[in-house]
Order: structure tokens, then sequence, then C-alpha cells
């Protein structure tokens, strides 16, 4: 069976684009799809340059439950594979810029018989080394060397990937994910995951990009943060109001940030780069190719990629409270 889907952006250029596809939602598999615009292809993932590109693909919106996704997506086997050869030194965030850290830290030691914590893709375990004692702290991470550090700083790993969530025995207080749920292709069911590894009362945070962000709706499928060949599928405040909903789940907070906060000047420049690259992507590319051909630098593939808008205020952290009672039950819907 085909279907018709919008298509959202005619300003997009780069990938041929069909009027019909048989794609439906990962999600709420509505049909009611728009293409938002083509993703510019990828030439690093996980810190490491490619040998050859990854393809962008499109980014989709569901006009049903909101959920954004590229596609087409690699398969796991490849995304594993990608993983495991990531730079473990490309993450090199400073806790005080953190403003995903600072909240959940904040909500944690807010929270009345917090004992336990598990970061889910804690990476070289900063986020737990952040937050402190007095915590059981616990972690699930994929790339080994980056696990071999977190368990070095004292977090005890229970697992490599999301798939130890659905075999804990015992269920945390407080289940964070930061900058986690858009590595995977459907959002509700991590989230999920990470609701059956918290016990009745508990806390998940979760904090990722914000597809209702000004910034990120002016840019559509050109936007910095989906052409990162890591990030597949994005979600936004109303998706998760939704899916609460669905899934029996209170919304304890929610708060937009800026992942890099940046003084006016630097953010107007991070703007008007955007703007320009959206509107000449090639005049873009030979300026930058030019600028470093006068530092005496090498033209880099990766110029062709959009540049950053950090400084956007284009993040936000959802907490979910787990209800008391019964919450298994809703889990399975
Ligand atoms: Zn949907």
């Amino acid at each position: 069976m085909r279907y018709q889907v919008a298509d959202g952006n005619s300003m997009q250029t780069g990938q041929p684009r069909s009027a019909e596809t048989d794609l439906s939602c990962p999600d709420c598999s509505s049909t009611r799809l728009c293409r938002v615009g083509s993703i510019p292809d990828a030439f690093e993932f996980a810190g490491r340059m490619l040998g050859s590109p990854l393809a962008g693909g499109s980014l989709y919106r569901c006009n049903n439950c909101s959920l954004h996704w590229r596609h087409p997506q690699p398969g796991k086997a490849k995304l594993d594979a990608l993983y495991r050869q990531g730079n473990a030194d490309s993450w090199q965030d400073n806790p005080g810029k953190r403003l995903d850290w600072q909240l959940g830290t904040a909500l944690i030691r807010k929270m009345k018989n917090a004992a336990s914590v598990l970061d889910v893709g804690c990476f070289d375990g900063r986020f737990l080394e952040y937050l402190g004692q007095p915590y059981l702290r616990a972690g699930i991470e994929v790339h080994p060397l980056a696990a071999k550090h977190a368990a070095e700083k004292g977090i005890q790993i229970v697992g490599h990937d999301f798939s130890a969530l659905d075999t804990l025995t015992v269920p945390f207080d407080v289940v964070v994910a930061l900058d986690v749920i858009e590595h995977v292709s459907n959002p509700r069911e991590l989230l999920a995951s990470l609701v059956k590894a918290t016990r009745p009362g508990g806390l998940v945070i979760v904090s990722t990009g914000n597809t209702a962000a000004w910034s990120w709706r002016l840019m559509g499928g050109m936007y910095w943060y989906c052409s990162i060949a890591e990030h597949l599928a994005f979600i936004n405040p109303d998706w998760c109001t939704r899916t609460a909903a669905k899934m029996g789940l209170e919304i304890e907070q929610i708060s937009t940030f800026s992942h890099e906060p940046t003084k006016m000047l630097g953010s107007a420049i991070q703007a008007s780069a955007n703007i320009f690259y959206h509107y000449l992507p090639d005049l873009a590319y030979k300026i930058r190719c030019l600028d470093a051909r006068l530092k005496g630098e090498a033209r880099r593939p990766s110029f062709k990629t959009p540049p950053h808008w950090r400084s956007a205020k284009d993040h936000f952290l959802v907490a979910f409270r787990v209800p008391n009672s019964s919450h298994q039950a809703s889990l399975s819907g």
C-alpha cells in the first residue's frame, strides 16, 4: 500500500524526493506524515571521520504524534559498529556549561528517598561524577573504553546497551538519559524501558533536542542537530505530554535550555551563519573553503554540513514521574 506524503519545506535542496513513499510513523504508525526536508550527508560519526559519507536522507514529521525522524536510517549492526569505532575522547563537556546536568542534579537532590541513580548512556561517567555522593550510581554504556573509564570512577556498569534496561532485577529511584533518546529510532520504546527500570514513585529524566524550537523550525532538515549522523529521531514537549498520558506517567517538569549559552554577539553570528547556509549552502561551502585556504588549512568535506547553532535554545529536559502503583500495566501501549 502506498501513502501520500506532503512536502513541508520547498526550500530544502540536495536530495531527490518522491511524492509518495511507504513510510509510516515509527511511534504511532500514522501515515499522516510531512517531509520536512533533506538532511545533508554526514562525514563524521561519534567524533571520527568516515571513509565514505553517510547519506543524510530526509527529515519527516508525524502530524499525529509530532515525532520527527530521519529516513532512511543505517541498520542496527552498522550503527553498533560505528559506535564501537567512535572516539572515546570526543565528549569533553564542561559540567559548568551543561544545563541539563544542573537541572537533572537539582531534581535528584530535591527528591526525597532517592538512593540509586541509573545513567543510561553514561559514557565515561561524568554526569554521575558531577552528581556526586551519596547515591548508588550505575550506568549503561555501549563504548567499551568509556564504560571502563566510568567503572574507574566507581560507577557500577550494569549493561552495555538499552536491552539491559528490560532485564534489571532491582529498579532504580531515578533513571536518567541525557542526550540519548535522539540516538534511537523509536523514542517511545526507549522511554518504556526507562520506566520499567524505575521504581514506582521514581523519576525518569530525559534531555534532548527540541523540534519545536524556532531555530529548528526555521532550518528544517538542514538543522545542525538533525544533521549529526548519530541522531535518528526527535521529540518535543508536546510529544512528551501526549506520550506521558498514553503511558500513565505524570510530567514533573519541562525546562527548555541552550546547550551552549553564548553572549549576544556570538549568538548573532551563529544565527547569521545558519540562515546564510540555509538559503545559500553552496556559497557557504565555497566561503568555508576560501577561509581554510587563506589560513593554510586543508579543505574538509564536512564544510558541506550545517554550521552548529549550539547557542540556540533548542534543547529541553523533561522529568516523568512514574505512578506509585500498577505502572507496569500501562507500558505495553
Ligand atoms: Zn506518530
